[in-house]
């Protein structure tokens, strides 16, 4: 029998490496894709990180107009709201309304052609480019993992913090439980060659990869994918304790995120058409009471 039980091991374990493989070219294939996306936008100078990290900042765009390019349709028809310094602020609305691109109007991976946008109360094309990106933290929607220990992927984007610096971030995004889980605690391989992390502490391993940045704008899209009730509640405490520190501009796909949020403001069509607690937009914008029927996973 336990010939057969390692016959048959033998028979299905390269099916997994397959399987493994397959998903790996999958991540690899949509990677190349975005470098290429990157690498077709418009040449930018090569701006070096000038003005030091500081105070959190705020943000307004002010009848902003954008297209992605001449041919294509107008993606913001007129975006205007207003994010002052700290706390939290959630963009909800249906697909296509323009949520994402406001994120990549503030990163600069394109140039609005109408309106205004300032960041700190400066207009986002007089920052230096360098200043302007150290300046924002950016969480996208199913951030990945990266090959490597645990810490390697937390001080990916900040090599230079310090032990206290790093278990600060740790402790702030409620990580400490998996650290402590973990065979090797922060030195573990995570990742597909590693220990595979839950959807939701992916997020905030992403979370607090930025937080080491030391960002003065978090810019979070939120991810879709279902939490169970306990990470949907770490979820909700980290991001409270984050805006409690800096400006949180969440993309939110849970209704969990916006009932705590300072101010919502609800996109459609490519213009903002409410801005309220959760509370005041209940009563008063019907397409706010019906993303908030549907959990606002919409998307
Ligand atoms: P979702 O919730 O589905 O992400 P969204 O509100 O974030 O939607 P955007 O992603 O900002 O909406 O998209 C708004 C419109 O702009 C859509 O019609 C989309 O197809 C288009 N668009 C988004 N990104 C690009 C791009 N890089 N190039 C061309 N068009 C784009």
């Amino acid at each position: 029998l336990i010939a057969f039980l390692l016959y048959l091991f033998y028979l299905v374990a390269p099916i997994g490496q397959l399987v493994e493989g397959a998903v790996q070219l999958q991540n690899g294939l949509a990677a190349l894709k975005r470098i290429r996306e990157i690498e077709d936008l418009p040449g930018e100078p090569d701006t070096p990180v000038t003005e030091q990290r500081g105070e959190p900042v705020g943000v307004s765009f002010e009848s902003v107009v954008f297209q992605y390019g001449e041919d294509r349709e107008t993606v913001h028809k007129d975006v205007t709201f207003e994010v002052p310094p700290g706390g939290l602020t959630a963009l909800v609305g249906p697909s296509g309304a323009g949520k994402s691109t406001v994120f990549a109007l503030l990163e600069r991976f394109y140039d609005h052609q109408g309106g205004t946008i300032t960041v700190g109360g400066r207009e986002i094309r007089d920052w230096p480019l360098g200043d302007l990106r150290a300046a924002l933290g950016y969480v996208e929607q199913d951030a990945p993992v990266l090959a490597g220990t645990l810490r390697e992927n937390l001080l990916f984007a900040a090599q230079d913090s310090s032990e206290e610096e790093l278990w600060r971030a740790i402790r702030r995004t409620r990580l400490d439980d998996l650290v402590s889980r973990l065979p090797e605690g922060l030195e573990t391989a995570v990742g597909h060659r590693g220990v595979l992390l839950s959807g939701g502490e992916r997020q905030r391993v992403a979370i607090a990869r930025a937080l080491l940045r030391k960002p003065r704008l978090l810019l979070l899209d939120e991810a879709t994918s279902q939490l169970d009730a306990v990470n949907e509640l770490r979820l909700r405490e980290v991001i409270a304790e984050v805006a409690a520190e800096t400006t949180v501009l969440v993309i939110a796909h849970r209704l969990s995120t916006v009932t705590n949020a300072d101010r919502i403001v609800v996109m459609e069509a490519g213009e903002v058409r409410a801005v309220g607690t959760h509370d005041e937009l209940v009563g008063a914008d019907e397409l706010y009471r019906e993303l908030a029927a549907t959990q606002f996973l919409v998307s």
